[in-house]
């Protein structure tokens, strides 16, 4: 049985200010049985771990550096976020990807950084619109997870999150038939590569989940949480989308 996490990614989003809707999530996680995580800015980690000790909601970083610390200037290693308070690190958001020009070779190595400083790591795939319009989506998910997961992973050490690109804050989500075969595409080469292991690793569904698709989108056979981010920002919206897990 795989527990859903409904994670939020607020990406470049808060001030110290926004821990008022940090409060309202922790306050209102009571009925919920899904598994409940907040990745905020790095800035505000340490005050937000601080603020739900004693809750169920965990806190994550958004990316960390493979190495454990040394001359990487504007870096935060896997190391610093643990010792922070987060429990978890997003890796290979496709925001990192294109941003930051990551590939899967990095990201695998920052995945091993998550293992090595006690992180839950969740690596995220997608593909764009022109491999999606290509019939690639299956292939190219299928290839990030083979490149960028490293050999070890289990079901307490590694999530995915499938977030095509093209879904992404634009309010367009793939048909569910089409979440359904990706998804299963990649618990197939999860299977593949990690053998009944596989079968406990949780895949996320991530790009325009709100309030109103989350029960459609959650109820996708291999869907196992939501990886959101727009309205993950508003207390109300992430606690709608995680009573629907
Ligand atoms: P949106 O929910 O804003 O589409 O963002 C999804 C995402 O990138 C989460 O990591």
């Amino acid at each position: 049985e795989r527990r859903p996490l409904i994670a939020g990614n607020w990406k470049m989003n808060g001030l110290r200010a926004a821990k008022s809707e940090l409060r309202a999530v922790a306050a209102g996680l009571a009925g919920i049985s899904a598994e409940t995580m907040i990745c905020p800015p790095f800035t505000l980690i340490g005050a937000f771990a601080s603020d739900v000790a004693g809750t169920e909601l965990m806190i994550g970083g958004q990316d960390c550096h493979p190495a454990e610390s040394g001359a990487h200037t504007g870096d935060i290693s896997a190391e610093m976020l643990r010792d922070a308070g987060a429990v978890a690190v997003i890796l290979g958001h496709s925001e990192r990807r294109i941003d930051h020009q990551e590939g899967d070779a990095i990201i695998k190595a920052k995945v091993k950084a998550a293992w090595r400083a006690g992180l839950l790591p969740v690596v995220c795939v997608g593909e764009t619109l022109v491999e999606r319009d290509a019939g690639e989506a299956c292939a190219v998910v299928t290839r990030q997870v083979r490149q960028s997961v490293p050999e070890g992973a289990t079901a307490a050490n590694l999530v995915i999150a499938y977030e095509p690109i093209w879904a992404i804050g634009t309010g367009r989500t793939p048909t569910t038939d089409d979440v359904a075969e990706v998804h299963g595409a990649i618990r197939h080469i999860l299977t593949e590569r990690f053998g009944a292991e596989a079968n406990g690793i949780r895949i996320l569904y991530g790009g325009s989940v709100k309030p109103d698709n989350a029960a459609a989108l959650l109820a996708v056979s291999d869907v196992d949480g939501a990886l959101v981010g727009g309205a993950s920002l508003k207390a109300a919206d992430f606690l709608a989308i995680a009573r629907a897990a």
